[in-house]
């Protein structure tokens, strides 16, 4: 197969802000690809080679990006340089300056979809002495073989910088309808959820058609989308939703990593789906030792210890194990202790279909608890007041709340999902109106005064999970200390989209353009309707949508957090309809 088929594939997808178009684009695509190459097409459309997992990134830097265009194009180095900070995207420059190029040689042979990812994996796995050469001559030569718009894609992908609005929800659509019903939608999700890998479910898809995906299972080592809780602004209303009964656990604030207990070792994964084995080294091997099981997978919260004392550490601590290096040292400094929560998996049976109870039992006989390892402090609450004592106790742990979980029948560990089967309540429910917001950032406005020619506010946004698109929620000026705002270009740059990013929907026209990519914790006074904003549009109000008034950042980049894992649109719906419900409460 060409690649050629494929990059005009993405500018198509590139052009377009209407799923539905997207989707109906994408799904006659895949229909006519050859099966063999529907799995590193998937990947592609998200700018990947693999699965989020798989944890080895292309890594090239951008220096070595432009070195290659310079070298095919013949333009000086400078030159493209400097066309690179005026047009902040890598795939532009590469699409001008070969197409100049290409008007004067013709001297290249078409580039197969295959050669691009035989040199795309050669430059990801290239390393040594003379790495930087080996990796910008593979580029180079896939460039030399380019048309213009295959070498803006090229660049795109090699810098991480690929995104043509093609969300997860959208592939699973558009592989639904190309390969299935729309009906059968759900259990190709699950597919994804228990597997985090959209390239085997659209090749199972398309080899073994439905019945394939209905058979596929939790592995050790691919990692399961987790579960997530809903939110309600009181102890009475958790109990009472809980239908007057639940467990209750601490709500511990540290690194959510989910566990996979392997007969050779261990893997832990983010939320996010990254590797965070080699951040905590200890804490891998203290549950290979205690763990029972030939093969689990498990999920706790990683929590920073004093280490002399005992006590639980506030949040920061942890995230000092979250560097690259010097991992050694911070094994030492920060001492940090597993609370685990659920269990997946175990010897070969899917214990996520169990209710919580027959989970919880389990998971406390799989391990022997001590030292690092232990298991999530849990009640059983039979009234709000039980409730309250529980989370006074929880804060006087120093933990950040409860997390209350149902008891009936059908509690079963929902891969991927945000119900009430789980009810969060934390301490700043009480002083704010509501929770904090995870949300991403798809602008920036330059600053005046101390701030001048430096961004001086961001423009944040929601997503919506079910259109795949982002909505604006506010303008974030607060809460940057000077450290933050230097750091900003540095953080955000490499996102930097020449136009509005196709699956941003926006108002308010920034300085600057961000593909939604980073995740910065917010809080806020209130959500009010908002003429200016777009997440929830036509929602509340026929021509406004939802917005944040004062917001402030916490200080917390949620780099466990990808773009589709923010505050949903939906999320911000349901905290506003609570808030008017306290409001009008509160004025009884
Ligand atoms: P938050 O920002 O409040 O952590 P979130 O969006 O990251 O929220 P939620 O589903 O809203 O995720 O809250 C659940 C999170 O709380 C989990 O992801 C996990 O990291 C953490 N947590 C701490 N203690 C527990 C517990 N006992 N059971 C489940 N999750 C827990």
């Amino acid at each position: 197969m060409l690649y050629s088929e494929l990059a005009e594939q993405f500018d198509a997808l590139e052009h377009t802000s209407s799923r539905l178009e997207m989707t109906a684009m994408l799904s006659h695509f895949f229909t006519t690809v050859p099966p063999e190459n529907l799995r590193i097409i998937v990947y592609l459309c998200q700018g990947k080679l693999h699965p989020d997992f798989y944890g080895v990134e292309l890594g090239m830097s951008d220096k070595l990006v432009l070195k290659a265009i310079s070298s095919t194009s013949g333009t000086p180095l400078k030159e493209t340089e400097k066309m690179w900070t005026l047009m902040g995207d890598p795939g532009a420059v590469a699409e001008q300056l070969i197409g100049k190029k290409k008007q004067m040689t013709l001297f290249s042979e078409p580039l197969t979809l295959e050669r691009m990812v035989k040199n795309l994996l050669a430059i990801e796995s290239a390393d040594g002495r003379d790495s930087q050469t080996k990796k910008t001559k593979l580029l180079a030569q896939l460039l030399h073989d380019s048309s213009p718009i295959e070498a803006r894609y090229l660049c795109r992908i090699v810098t991480g910088r690929m995104r043509v609005g093609a969300g997860s929800m959208t592939i699973l659509d558009a592989l639904a309808d190309a390969f299935a019903n729309r009906e059968d939608r759900p259990e190709i999700e699950r597919g994804f959820n228990i597997t985090c890998d959209l390239g085997l479910v659209a090749e199972t898809l398309a080899e073994k058609g439905l019945e394939g995906v209905k058979e596929m299972k939790i592995t050790i080592g691919n990692p399961i989308k987790v579960m997530l809780a809903e939110r309600l602004p009181s102890i009475t209303q958790v109990v009472e939703k809980m239908g007057g009964r639940c467990a209750m656990e601490y709500k511990y604030d540290g690194i959510r990593v989910q566990a996979h207990i392997g007969k050779d070792g261990v893997k832990l994964y983010s939320r996010r789906l990254e590797d965070l084995t080699s951040n905590f080294p200890d804490i891998a091997d203290a549950l290979r030792k205690q763990c029972k099981a030939e093969e689990a997978i498990i999920e706790g919260e990683c929590v920073a210890i004093d280490g002399k004392t005992g006590e639980m550490l506030p949040f920061q601590s942890v995230t000092h194990r979250r560097k690259k290096h010097g991992m050694e040292n911070a094994i030492k400094e920060f001492p940090v202790k597993i609370f685990m929560f659920d269990i997946i998996y175990s010897d070969g049976i899917d214990v996520s279909l169990y209710p919580y109870p027959e989970r919880r039992s389990r998971l406390g006989e799989t391990f022997d608890l001590g030292g690092q390892v232990d298991m999530t402090t849990m009640r059983i609450i039979d009234s709000p007041e039980e409730g309250e004592e529980f989370f006074n106790e929880a804060l006087a742990a120093k933990c950040e709340g409860i997390m209350a979980k149902s008891l009936y029948q059908d509690s079963v560990y929902r891969a991927g999902s945000r119900g009430f089967l789980w009810i969060k309540y934390k301490k700043d429910y009480e002083a704010a109106l509501t929770d904090s917001f995870d949300l991403a950032v798809v602008g920036a406005f330059f600053g005046m005064g101390k701030r001048a020619g430096k961004y001086g506010a961001l423009l944040m946004a929601a997503y919506d999970d079910e259109t795949g698109r982002f909505g604006t929620v506010c303008k974030l000026g607060t809460g940057f200390d000077d450290a933050f705002l230097a750091s900003m270009p540095e953080l955000l740059d490499k996102y930097l989209s020449e136009e509005r990013p196709s699956s941003v929907d926006a108002k308010m026209i920034p300085g600057v353009w961000f593909d939604p990519t980073v995740v910065l914790e917010v809080v806020a006074a209130e959500i009010s309707i908002s003429p200016i904003h777009t997440a929830a549009e036509g929602m509340f109000n026929s021509d406004a949508g939802l917005g944040l008034r004062f917001p402030r950042f916490t200080g917390r980049v949620r780099d466990d957090k990808g773009p589709e894992q923010c505050t949903t649109v939906h999320e911000i719906c349901e905290m506003y309809e609570l808030q008017e419900k306290k409001d009008s409460r509160l004025g009884e």
